[in-house]
């Protein structure tokens, strides 16, 4: 039986940046994935070019049951020291929008800087390994793995959230966490498309492959970024946002064209050309589809020569105040990420480790703090990995 100073379950973003630190302390560590391969999310990330972290990142950007217990892991590891990090490897980058940097290149390279950190530290990669049990035992932690049993004085449990299972998303995490007594808020699919029902479906058909700027809003919170109307339902980063507020029942609110006084705009263009059609006045600013598909929402069809004030103020609600119910959300099947996890009331936000029991520790996104999309995940495991790996 093999023993370490450090077990860490996953070798994703929040575990390989864990071993790196914890190597550096001088510790033994073990990092093990039933994957084939290290970083299988890092390399889906982004389209291929992972967004790994945000320019502007900071605890307003994430939610959880304790909205300051990000505070301390994210001011110690920045956003500034990962950008670091890679400048050191040479990786080329860019921002795309809002912040959001990218590699020029491909995700690989972050997988790549991260293994080769591990390597350079001394770590050992376990890979097609699985964690089947713990078991707390006198001096640490005892693993049942799939290729045999190790023991270590800390154990870091990196496992990811539910999100995407072909790409290993297990719920081992949530287990462990409850056998050794912890919460766990409810979790659920976030920044993932949302669905509606088979009537709206065959309304909404027609729009599917049509995206659009747009406010998307649900409560009191709000997101202007692309829309994209699919054969289920809507996606695009505003829904993918929005969806982490959602909840069933729910009503969002849609404005089409944000900051656009479109009753205004209607009144105009009547002034100038009182034969033109609303659905022709609209398709010069929205999609052609989506304005015809407003205009049939209203019923409102004619000249603009013949709508009556109240007429306008429908199509401009129609616009820039259209609710809906969605009927669901795609899953875990496609979400990016899981929202809730492990309650971080059990958690110590310096360092990561359990108040509970000594030496474990929980990371990234099994923990109860998820990110927006853009970056916000990727960093909450560089700053959550990088701080365990101080006190493990
Ligand atoms: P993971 O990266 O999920 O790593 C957990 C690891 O644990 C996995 O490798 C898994 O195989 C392993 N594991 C699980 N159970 C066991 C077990 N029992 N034994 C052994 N190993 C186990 N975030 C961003 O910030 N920017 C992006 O561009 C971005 N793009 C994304 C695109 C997609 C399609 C998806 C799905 C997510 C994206 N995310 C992005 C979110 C981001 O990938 C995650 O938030 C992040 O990977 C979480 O890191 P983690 O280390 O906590 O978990």
């Amino acid at each position: 039986m093999q023993t370490y100073d450090v077990v860490i379950i996953g070798a994703g973003a929040a575990g390989m940046m864990c071993a790196v630190e914890t190597a550096k302390r001088g510790r033994s560590v073990l990092i093990l994935d039933h994957a084939a391969m290290p970083g299988e999310k890092i390399r889906i990330s982004g389209g291929g070019r992972c967004n790994f972290t945000n320019i502007h990142a900071s605890p307003k950007n994430f939610l959880s049951g304790n909205p300051h217990f990000c505070i301390s892991a994210l001011s110690r590891y920045t956003q500034r020291d990962f950008i670091a990090l890679v400048e050191r490897h040479r990786i080329a980058y860019h921002e795309k929008t809002l912040g959001q940097l990218f590699c020029d290149g491909s995700a690989r390279q972050i997988i790549d800087m991260l293994v080769a950190e591990m390597q350079s530290r001394g770590v050992e990669l376990a890979l097609s390994t699985e964690a089947r049990d713990v078991r707390k035992t006198v001096e640490g932690f005892a693993l049942t793995l799939s290729t045999g049993t190790v023991t270590c004085q800390s154990l870091v449990v990196a496992c990811g959230g539910k999100s995407i299972p072909k790409m290993g998303a297990t719920g081992f995490g949530y287990e462990l966490a409850e056998q050794f007594g912890l919460a766990i808020v409810e979790t659920r699919p976030a920044l993932v498309p949302l669905t509606f029902d088979a009537k709206t479906l065959e309304r909404l058909a027609p729009l599917a492959g049509n995206a659009a700027e747009a406010e998307v809003a649900c409560g009191k919170k709000r997101f202007s970024e692309a829309m994209l109307f699919t054969h289920r339902g809507v996606s695009g980063p505003s829904i993918l946002q929005i969806s982490s507020y959602w909840r069933e029942g729910d009503e969002i609110r849609i404005a089409m064209l944000p900051g656009v006084d479109v009753a205004d705009l209607i009144r105009t263009a009547k002034r100038g050309n009182g034969r033109q059609a609303v659905q022709t006045v609209l398709a010069n600013h929205l999609p052609k589809r989506l304005a015809q598909s407003i205009a049939e929402r209203t019923g409102i069809d004619g000249n603009l020569a013949d709508l009556s004030d109240a007429q306008i103020k429908t199509v401009a609600a129609a616009v820039n105040d259209w609710r809906i119910k969605p009927a669901g959300s795609e899953g875990y099947r496609t979400a990016e990420v899981t929202l809730g996890g492990v309650d971080t009331n059990g958690l110590d936000q310096k360092t990561m480790q359990t108040k509970s029991v000594p030496g474990l520790f929980f990371i990234g996104e099994v923990v109860d703090v998820t990110g927006w999309l853009g970056g916000y995940n990727f960093q909450w495991a560089w700053s959550s990995g990088w701080v365990a790996g101080q006190a493990a």
